[in-house]
């Protein structure tokens, strides 16, 4: 059997790895444009000068050491009838069955003017160079537009360098898919202690400049003038990338490729896995936006599975993430207060449990706060959040977890967790269980 593998992001890697570990007679061809991949997620950290840019690269080897084919090119059509993926070059490369793994572009404002040498958004390798060279060139100014995670490291690592940072976005809170404000205004609070700039509820109105942006008018009528070395960075979102196969027979929806459990798409021994697919949430089974890396490798790995028929289902995107703010972490897991309330979740009660992240009595002893959002009906978790100078990515999984298995916060309540003086806070408590029991009172008091 010949699998071909457009795309080698973490889906395509993924898949590829299954493939060949499971079944290594199986021959996999992975295409992709891109001479090395590279590992988004410490992009900012390269600006930041926390690691070196060649640190970035992802080690073709995760491809070639399990005997895979790697075709550095980019595909341009796919006939699906006769099972053919043609490349930029006229080439042809024929399957027997094709995962499609083309991952998503981040979006700019429609009414930005196109063009502009500033401007920026964040993904690929001539990004972070463009950036890069701004900065070399003398760049006094960084604006950052969108309060995700992306975002949110991108202004610490401009201001790191003592750039004049903007933040502009328009929902009241920093990382607003992912916290509620009740959680965020720590990160808010270090944000401008370091000397950001903050514009909450303020949409960008406006972008003027012709070879560069010039200037920035939020919806306020404050604006920020620029100049041609200065920066400016969308990151407000991503759309899948499919236009390859736009007026082809693949089912696509508003957020990708249509799959179902198994990864299959509409077409006959056709597979999607990543950012490039629209899928569904774990917890309503409604669809809902997933683009994480954590996302797209179990998908890889269920598309991989399946197409050498190993049996494998994917349940779903819950949709656990976490950043870092100035030493503060901060995660959230399913929804936060806005999105359930958009998905119908009405009759919810809403709990907090509070610690010190070591013992009380140690140095710099931190904190950790846990949010949780439980469904009156059924007591289970909706969704959770995390922010503190400790562990936070580590109870977000376990609570995304909780979510996943279902379990009631009855049974969270009764978490068994351990302790130790630099670790937690004492054997006394625990952040999770606090928040549990107070939420197990508010639904009693109901
Ligand atoms: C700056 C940044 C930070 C991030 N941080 C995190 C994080 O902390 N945690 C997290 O979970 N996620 C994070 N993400 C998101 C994560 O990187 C993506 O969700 C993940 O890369 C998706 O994987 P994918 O394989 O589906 O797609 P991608 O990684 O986008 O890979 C798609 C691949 O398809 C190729 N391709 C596209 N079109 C074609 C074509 N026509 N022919 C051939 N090849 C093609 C591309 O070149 C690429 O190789 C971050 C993303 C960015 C940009």
């Amino acid at each position: 059997m010949k699998v071909v593998i457009i795309g080698g992001g973490p889906a395509g890697i993924r898949a590829c790895r299954t493939i060949k570990l499971n079944a290594p007679d199986v021959e996999v061809s992975v295409i992709r444009p891109e001479n090395k991949s590279l590992i988004y997620c410490a992009m900012p950290y390269v600006i930041e000068k926390i690691i070196p840019f060649e640190k970035i690269y992802k080690k073709d080897e995760l491809l070639t050491e399990v005997g895979a084919e790697l075709i550095r090119k980019r595909a341009s059509s796919v006939d699906f009838e006769k099972k053919a993926v043609t490349l930029e070059d006229g080439s042809q490369v024929s399957y027997d069955k094709l995962l499609i793994a083309t991952g998503a572009e981040p979006i700019i404002p429609p009414f930005v003017p196109k063009g502009l040498k500033n401007a920026f958004v964040f993904k690929r390798e001539e990004h972070l160079k463009g950036i890069l060279e701004k900065i070399s060139q003398g760049a006094r100014k960084a604006v950052v537009v969108g309060a995700g995670s992306i975002g949110i490291e991108l202004l610490q690592a401009f201001r790191s360098l003592d750039l004049e940072t903007h933040l502009v976005e328009m929902a009241d809170h920093v990382l607003p898919n992912l916290l509620d404000a009740d959680m965020s205004r720590p990160l808010e609070e270090k944000l401008i202690e370091h000397g950001i700039h903050m514009h909450l509820s303020t949409p960008l109105s406006a972008v003027e400049g012709q070879d560069y942006a010039q200037r920035l008018t939020l919806a306020d009528g404050t604006s920020i003038e620029l100049e041609d070395k200065d920066i400016v960075v969308f990151s407000v979102g991503l759309r899948a990338n499919v236009d390859l196969f736009k007026g082809t027979g693949l089912e696509i929806a508003k957020d990708g490729i249509v799959v179902d459990k198994h990864m299959r798409t509409n077409v006959e021994g056709v597979f999607a896995a990543g950012d490039c697919c629209a899928f569904t949430s774990g917890i309503d089974h409604r669809p809902i936006l997933g683009k994480l890396a954590t996302n797209a490798v179990p998908m890889g790995k269920t598309a991989g599975l399946n197409i050498i028929g190993i049996p494998a289902e994917y349940d779903g995107f819950y949709n656990g993430a976490a950043t870092i703010v100035y030493g503060i972490r901060a995660g959230g897991t399913g929804f936060n207060e806005r999105i359930a309330r958009e998905r119908g979740f009405n009759d919810y009660i809403v709990s907090y449990g509070e610690t010190t992240a070591k013992f009380s009595i140690f140095p710099d002893p931190g904190f950790v706060k846990v949010k949780l959002i439980v469904n009156k009906e059924d007591h289970l978790l909706i969704g959770a959040q995390v922010v503190g100078t400790m562990c936070v990515t580590e109870r977000i999984d376990l609570l995304t977890f909780a979510i996943q298995n279902r379990i009631p916060v009855e049974r969270l309540a009764k978490l068994s967790y351990s302790a130790q003086p630099y670790q937690s806070f004492f054997p006394a408590n625990n952040a999770i269980v606090m928040a549990s029991e107070s939420a197990l009172k508010a639904l009693k008091k109901d």
